[in-house]
């Protein structure tokens, strides 16, 4: 045997002994990633997965490669190197050069010269790639793409492997939790989530939150350096996530004041520093309330237990809901208005704005599964409009709206039957906690950030019948 078959044989042993260790996802796939590089004598290694939505890459793995590098912002998928994912199996002889290196500047840092880039298909279907780098310029030759090739091949199935793994113990895992109470998110039965290694459990929840609503999410995609001494990056901040389509960059954190101390101090000097940036600091609270939403705790056990506090009275309801009918109706004077509820809390609001308007309109309602309901890991229509609103006048009412996924959920639902024009009014508008920026035309009353039940809010099916708005102790 020469030495080339001699490496690669001992890259394909290391390899096949990583794979069937028992080591957590990310730690299997950069182990493959060493053995890569070593195999191929080159410089580094990543492997990556496209997002559900395709556009993006998650790197789930790498070996050999600064961590600046590795967080050099989010990966497009059609923009680096699309051909990989078309299916081919592509070398690049000098990356700081070609036009398909999203991040030259990087690369030059890095001192990137070559690439060997395969694509990692399942049951014919290309799911991510692996992509293998140089510091010297290469020309990559045909044995060498073939190890690639077979590198590639390897961590399809050993990512399936994975899959079926993660789906097995969470079914297991809800067999036995079956009698007791759901308290999180990740306790659900659901279809696992990405290969992903989360900092903390409340990342994977929030992780999961988003899947639901089909918000696209990438996991700590950029890092941010915030002070230098000398050229040497001192301070450095990485967001743990970033929502591609709104722009925006979410950082979790939990309890210990010490960090949230911390990690407001790192936000603030990162809006100085770049100020073109979103980004926004979610606090432990902020996710309780998200949970508590979907009824991960335990409500009062009478009509008013529970309640710590009145936020509107029943006078103060109906008289701003008489106000919203009449503005409503003026609005919508000689046109045929159909009014689309989501039950169930808009049905206390939607009864009384509609006995209040002085127009005719039709009503509808939707009901789109929420994520206690756990029909599957993404919202679901479960009962959809009886109405034809094509080139109808529809206003969407709403009880609250809160980050405004739902809304942007059913918006994008419903303008897709062409509507004459779609309208928003909502009876509570939680504006300080919007992620997705919705336009609303007619808002009830703007509340704070508390999570507030009665006239139709519930919490876990509790609390719909109080007449006042209340927030939960
Ligand atoms: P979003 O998708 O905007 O985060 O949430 C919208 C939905 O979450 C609302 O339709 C409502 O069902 C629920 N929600 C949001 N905030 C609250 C709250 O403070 N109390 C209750 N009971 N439900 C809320």
């Amino acid at each position: 045997m020469d030495e080339k078959e001699n490496r690669y044989a001992l890259a394909f042993k290391q390899i096949a002994r990583i794979i069937n260790s028992p080591l957590p996802v990310k730690k299997m796939v950069s182990g493959v990633c060493a053995s890569a590089t070593r195999g191929l004598q080159a410089a580094g290694c990543t492997v990556m997965l496209l997002n559900p939505q395709k556009e993006y890459l998650d790197i789930i793995g790498a070996y050999g490669l600064s961590d600046m590098y590795l967080r050099k912002g989010p990966i497009n998928a059609r923009k680096s190197y699309g051909d990989i994912l078309e299916g081919a199996t592509v070398a690049v002889d000098d990356v700081q050069l070609d036009k398909r290196t999203q991040y030259p500047e990087q690369a030059v840092k890095e001192n990137l010269k070559s690439l060997l880039g395969a694509p990692i298909r399942q049951k014919g279907e290309v799911i991510g790639e692996v992509r293998l780098y140089t510091r010297v310029k290469r020309r990559f030759k045909p044995h060498e793409k073939d190890f690639l090739v077979t590198v590639a091949n390897i961590l399809a199935v050993t990512l399936e492997k994975i899959e079926l793994n993660q789906y097995l113990n969470k079914q297991h895992e809800s067999n036995i939790s079956q009698q007791k109470k759901l308290t999180s998110f990740s306790d659900l039965p659901m279809r696992p989530i990405r290969p992903m290694n989360f900092g903390h459990p409340s990342e994977e929840e929030f992780a999961r939150l988003l899947d639901f609503y089909q918000v696209e999410w990438l996991y700590e995609p950029r890092s941010f350096p915030l002070s230098t001494d000398n050229g040497r990056i001192t301070e450095m901040f990485t967001p743990d996530f970033y929502l591609p389509e709104i722009n925006l960059f979410l950082e979790l954190t939990t309890a210990r004041q010490s960090l949230i101390t911390e990690k407001n101090h790192k936000v603030r000097k990162l809006k100085e520093l770049y100020p073109d940036i979103n980004i926004r600091l979610l606090n432990k609270s902020d996710y309780l309330k998200l949970f508590a939403k979907y009824g991960f705790i335990t409500p009062g056990e009478n009509k008013m237990t529970g309640i710590g506090r009145l936020l509107l009275s029943k006078t103060q309801i109906q008289r701003r809901v008489k106000l919203l009918a009449k503005q409503i109706s003026r609005d919508y004077q000689g046109r045929e208005l159909i009014m689309v509820g989501i039950l169930k809390g808009v049905l206390c609001f939607m009864s009384d704005l509609m006995l209040n308007m002085s127009i005719p309109v039709v009503i509808d309602f939707m009901a789109i599964s929420t994520l206690d309901q756990q029909v599957d890991s993404a919202v679901q229509i479960l009962k959809d409009l009886d109405t034809e609103i094509g080139n109808k006048h529809v206003l969407m009412v709403e009880d609250i709206v809160d980050t405004g996924m739902t809304l942007n959920y059913v918006l994008n639902y419903l303008s897709a039957r062409n509507p004459a024009s779609l309208k928003v009014c909502t009876l509570l508008d939680k504006r300080v906690r919007r992620l997705i920026d919705v336009h609303i035309d007619y808002v009830g009353f703007e509340v704070p950030d508390e999570f507030v039940v009665g006239y139709g809010l519930d919490v876990a099916g509790k609390y719909r019948n109080l007449p006042d708005i209340g927030i939960l102790e």
